[in-house]
């Protein structure tokens, strides 16, 4: 199985690149943000919590989206592997990551970071916003409060899979396919 990590701050085309990857290699997209946002929609009990911390910028609480994760893996088992964006977003959903790829008897090949300068995700963010109707790509204050959350919470990562030898940086700037290259030769040469 190939397992990828994608990674990257807030506006930094997580979602836009998994789509070139889940083609490429034939994965299974599992973006956290995407399951979040269906359940707000279906109205469920899950969907309204996480709502009031998703709206304000936070992240969601940890046994959440674990949860979620457990749950998707479980129904998705006859897969190549699985591109995991915006998951996992802390050290703790990192632990409980690998523990879950054990379970399935598997584990995760690669961590990729898009590094995107600061000014340019927010001015990414803030043209989103005015077509994804999303409540958080609404004004300078939320977008600050997502990049801060991803700042002091997220970042940290990076460490724990460089630990693990499975930390790949790639520039996240110019155009669309360029990136989806640079990601495609990354993987191709794990
Ligand atoms: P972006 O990467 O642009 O912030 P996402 O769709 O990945 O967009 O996430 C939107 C929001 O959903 C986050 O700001 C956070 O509130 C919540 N969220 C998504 N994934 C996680 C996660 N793994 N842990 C906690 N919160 C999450």
């Amino acid at each position: 199985m190939l397992n990828l990590v994608l990674f990257g701050p807030p506006g930094a085309g997580k979602g836009t690149q998994a789509d070139y990857l889940i083609k490429k290699f034939k994965l299974k997209h599992l973006s956290t943000g995407e399951l979040l946002r269906d359940q707000i929609a279906a109205h469920t009990e899950l969907g309204q919590e996480a709502k009031s911390y998703m709206d304000q910028g936070f992240l969601v609480p940890d046994s959440i989206v674990i949860e979620m994760i457990r749950s998707e893996l479980q129904e998705n088992k006859a897969v190549n592997g699985y591109v995991f964006d915006g998951f996992p977003r802390t050290v703790e959903q990192a632990i409980a990551l690998d523990e879950l790829m054990i379970i399935n008897g598997t584990e995760v090949a690669a961590m990729l970071l898009l590094s995107v300068e600061k000014e340019e995700l927010i001015s990414r963010l803030l043209g989103r916003g005015k077509t994804s109707g999303r409540a958080d790509d609404q004004g300078t204050a939320i977008i600050e409060n997502r990049i801060l959350e991803y700042d002091v919470k997220t970042r940290p990562i990076k460490d724990y899979y460089a630990a693990q030898n499975k930390f790949h940086r790639i520039r996240g700037m110019g155009t669309v396919e360029e990136i989806a290259q640079r990601l495609i030769e990354t993987v191709s040469a794990l």
